[in-house]
């Protein structure tokens, strides 16, 4: 099985033990201890959503490498990075992208569509829960 590393620092939690994602610090890694690890699909080790505040709480803030200002920045990252994840996913729901060619000349498959290619290709045709298609390539997703 996996293990599962946290920055001593600021709390960040890791994939592996070579430099912390968060502060870019390679020396204050540690293994987050068993007791707070849960296994996605009985193999992919996760800190354990029920005991975070207590690993947050009883591991990480009580270290004397703790160092809140480098915590603070982190979470201000975070943010930041989900405020930018959100805005690029609301700019390629308004501006999709053809997943295969990278082109930006696709259609909306409107549902009109989609009942002609229930009508004449059946039930199963690839096109029923699909939204999108590419005017370059032709695919559809
Ligand atoms: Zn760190
Ligand atoms: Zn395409």
């Amino acid at each position: 099985m996996g293990q599962k590393y946290y920055c001593a620092k600021c709390g960040n939690i890791n994939t592996d033990e070579q430099q912390c994602l968060g502060c870019l610090e390679t020396k204050y890694i540690k293994l987050i201890p068993e007791k707070y690890i849960s296994y996605i699909a009985g193999t992919i080790p996760m800190l354990n959503k029920d005991l975070k505040e207590e690993f947050i709480e009883n591991v990480i803030k009580t270290s004397p490498d703790f160092d809140q200002s480098a915590w603070d920045r982190r979470i201000h990252w975070e943010e930041y990075d989900d405020n930018l994840n959100n805005k690029i996913k609301q700019e390629q729901a308004n501006h999709p992208k053809c997943p295969t060619c990278g082109s930006t000349n696709v259609q909306k498959i409107t549902g009109l569509e989609r009942g002609i290619s229930v009508a004449t290709l059946g039930l199963f045709s690839k096109k029923i829960n699909k939204s999108f298609k590419c005017n370059h390539c032709g695919y559809t997703w």
